[in-house]
């Protein structure tokens, strides 16, 4: 996209059902303990967002269905991917730590329509994965995402797998290529095996070494901002998903569409901010480490 053209309405969509988790990781605002506000999207508002997004199916590139959340605590979600891919949505994308995708879960995701299933898995090694994945059992995510692949490949074959990890300082680069090896050998040439820096959220998760290089092009505009809309389970929208304390709220979903919250005042002068070469001016885009693009197996960015 040219940055000198504004969109409409935002190509990439994140609605996040749920802001509660089945784990405490300690590269996550949940383990940290800094989510204060928690909870449950109503049907209500999910009904509003899905019509709308819908409505716009032409423009929209992907609905991310979670955010800040475990979405399969989210009982209802492979119904919502269905009612998204029924209604014409070119991708869903969800992202999950595996502990809860267990084979129903996965027949109904995979039977909903699910075009991407991101998996953080972070390490397979057995001593480290508790102390960075805090609360989840690595044997049963391993089975779960095991079982996933057979499943994906029996019941929907262009769905895609991907599966992540961060390099904390906990590991190695013996345990990254451990990890790097086991997946490698499990997955498809369409599925992306991703390694990042470690996320930090903008420098405020409070587990993150503060005084680190980011390498950050401070005058590059935030791509993602310039096409992403992020609605928390509240409907209170943010700049952006970096932004889980509200520091810059743009608009409410629960009384606005979300055209016009993308269009309106508060949100249109970040974007310009931004297109100008004013990012550093706004204190959380100043830190902010959130961007970076993919590659599949067979080295396709995207
Ligand atoms: S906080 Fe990061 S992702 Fe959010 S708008 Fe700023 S630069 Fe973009």
């Amino acid at each position: 996209m040219s940055l000198s053209l504004s969109l409409s309405f935002p190509k990439f969509i994140q609605i996040e059902t749920v802001r509660e988790c089945n784990a405490r990781c300690r590269f996550c605002a949940h383990g940290t303990g800094q989510l204060l506000e928690k909870g449950f999207m109503s049907e209500e508002l999910f009904d509003k967002i899905a019509s709308e997004v819908i409505e716009h199916k032409d423009e929209i590139s992907r609905v991310q269905l979670n955010e800040l959340g475990e979405p399969l605590l989210d009982k209802k979600i492979a119904e919502r991917i269905r009612r998204f891919k029924d209604g014409g949505i070119r991708e869903v994308l969800l992202i999950t730590n595996g502990a809860l995708l267990d084979e129903r879960k996965a027949v109904e995701i995979l039977e909903a329509g699910v075009d991407i299933l991101r998996c953080s898995i972070t390490t397979i090694n057995p001593e480290k994965y508790p102390l960075l994945r805090r609360g989840l059992n690595l044997e049963t995510v391993l089975a779960n995402i095991n079982r996933y692949i057979e499943l994906r490949d029996a019941i929907n074959k262009d769905s895609r797998i991907y599966i992540s990890t961060e390099k904390d300082p906990l590991l190695t680069d013996e345990d990254i290529e451990q990890w790097e090896a086991y997946w490698k050998n499990r997955l498809s040439h369409n599925d992306v095996l991703k390694i990042s820096e470690l996320f930090s959220f903008g420098l405020q998760l409070s587990s993150v070494d503060k005084t680190r290089e980011l390498g950050i092009e401070l005058s590059t505009p935030c791509i993602p901002m310039m096409q992403t809309i992020y609605i928390p389970y509240n409907g209170k929208v943010p700049l952006c998903c970096i932004d889980f304390g509200w520091q810059i709220p743009v608009g409410d979903a629960n009384v606005s569409s979300l055209q016009e919250i993308w269009q309106n005042d508060i949100f249109s002068a970040y974007r310009e901010m931004h297109r100008n070469g004013r990012r550093k001016e706004i204190p959380l885009c100043l830190h902010c480490d959130g961007w970076e693009p993919k590659q599949n197996l067979a080295g396709e960015k995207s």
